[in-house]
Parts: structure tokens; C-alpha cells; sequence
């Protein structure tokens, strides 16, 4: 697959021969902040940085009215990561965001509306240095190209019609998404689109599902698009966390053989051999070792019987063993402490493990 066109997303390069991004979306709406120090933007800022240590590159937000893009605006110039302002129906919300430092711009052409509102919200992108993400949705695709086409056609001549209107222009800092919720017709779409344009793809299955159903149906999606090389930067919609979208995403870039760096967890399903517990302990160390920039593997085994032999590539695995528990390197043991301790011995040989890594 030929190389796209790089777009600039605030400080994020995407496209081209950048590494596929992963980003996500703001769960809740942004409350009207009363200024810079409100303490709530502050704590939106935090959170953020806790996802940007996570993985995450790229952030969006619902813009729904003026009041949403006026504290995405006080946001916008304090945040750690870009900001997206997603839009849809009011043009004049676009262009609101434009007046602050916001990173991108969405618009969905199934509810944007008229040509001259998208020639509008082009006019101040292209003056402000801001992009445009064509976001075409399977669920709200234009009225009168779902009449005539199916789903994957529609997408397609959605997008394209949108292009022709910024390309009109001259604009071409223009990332596409074509989101389906089936598998097969998100592949079809980006394929037939990738083969076509120039343009970078944000990749994602739009109402994905819960956890489990969700990353399925992204993996299966995403995956085979990737290692064809089609994919700039990905979003895993789930009705979940944001970040289990980035943990996730991490994971399936990796499935996809790309940016295979950070911390590899290996974790065994438990069984009526265990003696610690694997679910318990993986849940409470998960964020903050996907928050690690070392290249690592660990491994979070029930039980003696099959946990360090089986984990032996691990470079730190943890397991039980009747009432105690051992943390292990590669396979030979080197502490057994008391379960009560599990927690904090494990913490003590990462940091351990670290500094041995950066040196
Ligand atoms: S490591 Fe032990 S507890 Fe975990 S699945 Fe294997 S046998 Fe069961």
C-alpha cells in the first residue's frame, strides 16, 4: 500500500510514515468552566495526562453547543494531548472551536448539512492551519446516497463527496473515517477507499459493543486493515472506559505488528490450581504497567504447578504458591514472600527491573 499524505494534529504528525496513533473519546460532556483554575478542568486535565501515560495520543470531545466549545476552548490551550472537536448539525460550532487552539476538527456529512456550511468551517480551517476529519458514520450516512447504494458504496460516495468539496478548495489537510458496525464493511470501506485517495484513515467500528464484544469486533477490523498498512491512527469505540479504548488499542496495534513497544502482560485465566488471584492482581496493576515506557514482559500466574515454567520468557512474573506467593525472572525464582506482601515485593523488583533496563 502506497503512503498517505501526513497531516499535522497539533504536535502529532499522522499519516504517512508516522506511527499509527491511538486515540479516544471524552466519556462525559464538559461542565461550563468558570475559568482556567476551575478545579474541574484541572482534573480533566489530569485525567488526561493519565492517558496520555497510558498510551493514548489523540483526544475528542462532544462539542453539542457553544457552551461546550467555549470550555473546550479554556481546555484546548492547556491540554496535554490534541484535542478533536467533534461536530455535528451546527457549522457555527466549528467555527467557535476554530477561534481556540484545537487540533482538529470532525464533521459528519450526514447531518452537517448544506455545502456552503462545509465550504464555511473549511475557509477558517485552512486559515487557522487546522484539519478536517470527514467522519462518515454507516448509522447516519447522507439520506439520499442510502436509497440508492448499500452501506459500503454510500460511505464511499459520502467521503468522496466531501473531498471534492474541500479539494475544491484546496484544502487537503483532510483525515477520513469510514466507521460501520460490521467488520466485514469497515475492512470493504477502508480497502476501496485506501486504494483511492491520499488521504490518512482513522480506523474504527462505530458502536462497537460492550468490552469484550466491542474489542472483537474491532480486532477483526482493524487488524487485517493494518498489517496491509491502511490505518493512520485508531479509535476502539466501547461501551467501557477510555481507558480500556487505549489499552485495547495498544493491544491490537501489537496484533497488527505495529509500534510493538511498552509492557507485555501475560496473565493465565486461573483455574482450580490457583492459589493467588490472577483477576484481582491483573486488574490492579493493569493501567499503571500499560502506563510503563519500558519494553518488558510480565507474567501474573494462579499457581507453581505451571506459572513460572509456562512464564519463563516473562522478564518478571508473580505466582502462587500455597499461602505464599514468588515473583520470578525468567523462570527462576527469586523471592517468596507472604500473599500479604504480593503487592508490595512486586513493586519493589519492577522498580528493580527498571533501572536495570535503563541503564
Ligand atoms: S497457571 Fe496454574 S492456575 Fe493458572 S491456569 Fe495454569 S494451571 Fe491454572
Amino acid at each position: 500500500m502506497s503512503l498517505t499524505k501526513s497531516v499535522k494534529v497539533g504536535d502529532l504528525l499522522m499519516g504517512g510514515e508516522w506511527p499509527v496513533s491511538i486515540q479516544t473519546m471524552w466519556k462525559d460532556s464538559l461542565p461550563v468552566f468558570s475559568g482556567p483554575d476551575d478545579l474541574r478542568l484541572l482534573s480533566v486535565i489530569e485525567k488526561m495526562s493519565d492517558l496520555k501515560r497510558l498510551g493514548c495520543s489523540i483526544i475528542r470531545f462532544a462539542v453539542p453547543d457553544i457552551s461546550a466549545a467555549e470550555s473546550l476552548g479554556l481546555l484546548a490551550g492547556r491540554s496535554p494531548l490534541p484535542v478533536v472537536a467533534d461536530i455535528h448539525f451546527d457549522w457555527r460550532i466549528a467555527l467557535r472551536c476554530m477561534d481556540f487552539p484545537v487540533a482538529k476538527i470532525r464533521i459528519n456529512p450526514g447531518n452537517i448539512g448544506a455545502e456552503w456550511k462545509v465550504r464555511e468551517v473549511a475557509v477558517k480551517a485552512m486559515d487557522k492551519g487546522i484539519p478536517i476529519r470527514i467522519g462518515i458514520n454507516g448509522g447516519s450516512l447522507p439520506k439520499d446516497l442510502v436509497q440508492e447504494h448499500d452501506t459500503v458504496e454510500a460511505a464511499l460516495m459520502a467521503a468522496e463527496r466531501e473531498i471534492e468539496v474541500l479539494e475544491s478548495m484546496r484544502f487537503s489537510d483532510i483525515v477520513v473515517s469510514l466507521k460501520m458496525n460490521e467488520p466485514d464493511e469497515v475492512i470493504r470501506a477502508n480497502e476501496a477507499f485506501a486504494a483511492r485517495y491520499p488521504y490518512p484513515l482513522h480506523l474504527g467500528v462505530t458502536e462497537a459493543g460492550p468490552l469484550v464484544a466491542g474489542i472483537v469486533r474491532n480486532t477483526a477490523a482493524l487488524v487485517p486493515l493494518l498489517k496491509k498498512g491502511i490505518g493512520a491512527t485508531i479509535r476502539v469505540s466501547l461501551s467501557d472506559s477510555m481507558e480500556q479504548e487505549v489499552i485495547a488499542g495498544k493491544e491490537i496495534l501489537g496484533c497488527a505488528g505495529k509500534n510493538a513497544h511498552g509492557v507485555r502482560i501475560v496473565s493465565c485465566p486461573r483455574c482450580g490450581r490457583a492459589s493467588f488471584d490472577t483477576h484481582a492482581f491483573t486488574s490492579r496493576w493493569m493501567n499503571k504497567l500499560y502506563s510503563l515506557e519500558a519494553d518488558i514482559s510480565v507474567a501474573v500466574m494462579g499457581c507453581v504447578v505451571n506459572g513460572p515454567g509456562e512464564a519463563r520468557h516473562a522478564d518478571l512474573g508473580i505466582t502462587g504458591a500455597g499461602n505464599s506467593v514468588l515473583i520470578f525472572k525468567h523462570g527462576e525464582i527469586i523471592r517468596k514472600i507472604d500473599a500479604r506482601d504480593a503487592d508490595k515485593a512486586f513493586q519493589e523488583e519492577l522498580e528493580k527491573l527498571l533501572k536495570e533496563k535503563a541503564k
